[in-house]
């Protein structure tokens, strides 16, 4: 499943294509993907300007001329792919094989950039993803939108904020870290890695990280800072990996990412002098990878 730095990693690959561009026609090769199109979605977006391309969460937008929105998730197996002439650009790198083939592609935005007519095109083989449509001026109340937390990079995730969502929670660390209402898009993998890389045990009390008055302890602080550069490296490394591939042949270039802990379970703590063991342990029905020795 494409997780949060995918998303900013397709967002950026596509945006010197798209922004600016006239999306001139919108072409659905089927009336659904994991829900109905929005009705008259083809007609509503065709003959649009492309002003902007953004993220939320693990959500893409595509701002258009006239205040229209359109919101697309890729949910498990989603990618876009760039056609311009022959020579197919896919950006974002993902842990999984994007679908290559042909019968998949459910969505074609026809783009005139000015310089000469290329296609985007939106592949799915499990159909997860979906498209809809939102107004520009109402979209913090979209119903995708409304019960959101702060975003993994942004600034106002901070640990004065972090330690007002945990005080007084007995509720597992990693639990608390998954729920989107207090960080949007921080997903199990990056979850696991910012634990391991702040030494924080996913076992213990969110409402550890918190002093009798309310204020972050010092652990609040490094988990923030832990958080920050899991979702950075990872958008580096995607952001290398399109690099890597607009250059190669015209094969998908297939990023694996060098996690720290994630699905090592039985192999070597990482962390220089630890010697622990990465473990797997199951929370709230999610597979949780951590170094007992290490993370307190
Ligand atoms: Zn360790």
């Amino acid at each position: 499943m494409p997780e949060l730095p995918e998303v900013e990693t397709v967002k950026r690959g596509l945006a010197p294509t798209m922004e600016g561009a006239l999306l001139v026609r919108a072409e659905l090769r089927r009336p659904d993907l994991r829900f109905p199109f929005p009705e008259n979605f083809a007609a509503a977006v065709s003959g649009r300007r492309i002003l902007a391309l953004s993220r939320r969460a693990k959500y893409l937008m595509i701002d258009l001329e006239g205040g229209d929105v359109i919101v697309a998730h890729l949910g498990m197996s989603g990618s876009f792919r760039i056609e311009a002439g022959t020579q197919p650009v896919a950006p974002g790198g993902f842990h999984h094989p994007r679908g290559k083939d042909e019968k998949h592609d459910h969505v074609i935005f026809h783009l005139d950039g000015g310089s000469g007519q290329t296609r985007v095109i939106y592949n799915d083989p499990r159909r997860f993803g979906f498209m809809d449509l939102a107004r520009r001026d109402t979209i913090a109340e979209h119903a995708f939108f409304r019960d959101l937390g702060e975003e993994p990079t942004g600034n106002a995730l901070d640990a004065v904020y972090l330690a007002a969502r945990f005080a007084g929670k007995s509720q597992p660390l990693k639990t608390a870290l998954l729920d989107q209402r207090t960080i949007a898009g921080l997903g199990n993998i990056y979850v696991c890695e910012a634990l391991w890389r702040s030494g924080l045990s996913p076992n213990r009390a969110a409402g550890t990280l918190v002093d009798k008055r309310g204020r972050p302890k010092r652990a609040l602080f490094a988990l923030v800072e832990a958080i920050r550069a899991v979702i950075a490296d990872a958008i580096a490394a995607g952001g290398s990996s399109l690099r890597d591939h607009i250059q190669a042949d015209g094969s998908l270039g297939y990023f694996q990412h060098a996690f720290s802990v994630y699905d090592r379970e039985g192999e070597a703590c990482r962390k220089p002098d630890c010697g622990g063991t990465v473990a797997r342990i199951v929370q709230a029905g999610r597979s949780t990878f951590h170094c007992p020795r290490c993370q307190k």
